[in-house]
């Protein structure tokens, strides 16, 4: 999705892929094969000519790829250190409650016996999170006793991820907050929107957030700029936030970060003024951001999560003639179970209209029955 905005501004793209069926490699050039855990593909991704800049389009990144980048003289945007709170949600806890940016009760919990006494102190039910390596609700799990992750102690045991608990926030909705920033320290943030999770997966956003309080909205706003600059991030940033009915910590609770284009910016392909992937090759560039304003009362993007056709383009001429305004996006992924295939967006002057055509689309893409 970053390949038609590098079009449009004549920016070069090359980009280290796992495979070359991967979305990615079906639609840039210049696509070295490799991990980045792999010195040598690294070295090819880094290779001549050189880069102007180093960017990602997920946390997985080893400490040695930047120091490969540096060690080039290729600037890294995010930077390692930045990063490292995308990566990390113990990092990104610590670092979060020192900004004083509001956030869920939270604690390291290195055994069973950790997770008992925070248990306690939260009321008996907790949602405890594999500080690394967790996506899509994967790595995430509501307990009220610590035999519910016995198996993710033990393997933190041996070398997996170490755990964290936090408390297990009665939030009203998902929010999230999208915004770009330059080196140069310029911030530009998009509309904040409502996310809709099925199985722990977002299925759904909707841009504008409907009736957002604007108290609710400043802080938002206010909380994700404080990560931004607090971090020193460079590049699109996405601040999952939970909207709550209110406490001592304020309405909103940061839940976790990405510094990248993100699933919930989606949207502002087809109804922002600047797309997320546009703004994100802006940003780590260091050229001037892109205004963010919508381009209709509302727009709504459904995921395609799965699908029991075997090929999703089947589907468009059926999708197509139902809502020739509907924007279909099919990312060629291989389909599987649940998986991300695709999204759609729709805009209009009338939220459930708009909302109802969004979900029918990826419906009829998901092969759903009429
Ligand atoms: P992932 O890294 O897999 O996306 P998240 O930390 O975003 O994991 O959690 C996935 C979903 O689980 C969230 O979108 C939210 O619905 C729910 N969740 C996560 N943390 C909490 C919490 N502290 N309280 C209540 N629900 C939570």
């Amino acid at each position: 999705m970053t390949a038609p905005a590098a079009t449009a501004l004549g920016v070069g793209l090359r980009v280290l892929v796992e495979s070359p069926t991967t979305s990615a490699a079906q639609v840039v050039a210049d696509a070295p094969v490799g991990s980045p855990q792999d010195p040598s593909a690294v070295a090819r991704l880094l290779g001549e000519p050189l880069p102007a800049v180093l960017t990602f389009e997920h946390e997985h990144i080893p400490a040695a790829a930047f120091e490969a980048a540096a060690a080039a003289g290729v600037p890294a945007r995010p930077s390692a250190e930045a990063l490292v709170h995308a990566q990390d949600k113990t990092v990104m806890r610590r670092r979060l409650t020192e900004l004083g940016v509001p956030c869920p009760r939270w604690s390291p919990v290195a055994d069973a016996a950790a997770l008992a006494t925070f248990l306690e102190d939260v009321g008996g039910e907790a949602v405890v999170k594999t500080a690394r390596g967790g996506y899509d609700g994967k790595g995430v799990r509501v307990v009220r006793s610590a035999h519910d992750v016995a198996e993710w102690f033990a393997a933190a045991r041996i070398g997996g991820p170490a755990l964290l608990a936090e408390e297990k926030v009665p939030f009203v909705r998902e929010l999230a907050v999208l915004l770009a920033r330059r080196p140069s320290g310029e911030v530009r943030v998009w509309p904040v929107v409502e996310t809709v999770q099925r199985d722990g997966v977002c299925a759904e956003v909707l841009a504008p957030a409907p009736d957002l309080d604007p108290e609710v909205e400043r802080a938002a706003v206010q909380a994700a700029r404080a990560v931004a600059e607090g971090l020193d991030v460079t590049g699109v940033l996405a601040v999952e936030m939970f909207e709550v009915a209110g406490g001592d910590r304020g309405r909103v609770l940061v839940n976790e970060l990405a510094m990248r284009p993100h699933n919930s910016g989606h949207w502002t392909i087809d109804a922002a003024v600047t797309s997320q992937f546009e703004q994100h090759l802006r940003a780590v560039l260091d050229l001037p951001l892109g205004e963010t304003a919508a381009r209709a009362r509302w727009a709504v993007m459904a995921n395609v999560l799965g699908s029991s056709l075997e090929r999703l383009t089947d589907a468009l001429p059926a999708v197509l003639a139902a809502d020739p305004a509907a924007k279909v996006h099919l990312y060629g992924k291989e389909v599987r179970p649940g998986r991300k295939l695709g999204h759609v967006t729709v805009t209009g002057e009338d939220l459930a209209d708009v909302r109802a055509r969004a979900a029918r689309a990826a419906a009829i893409l998901r092969g759903d029955p009429a």
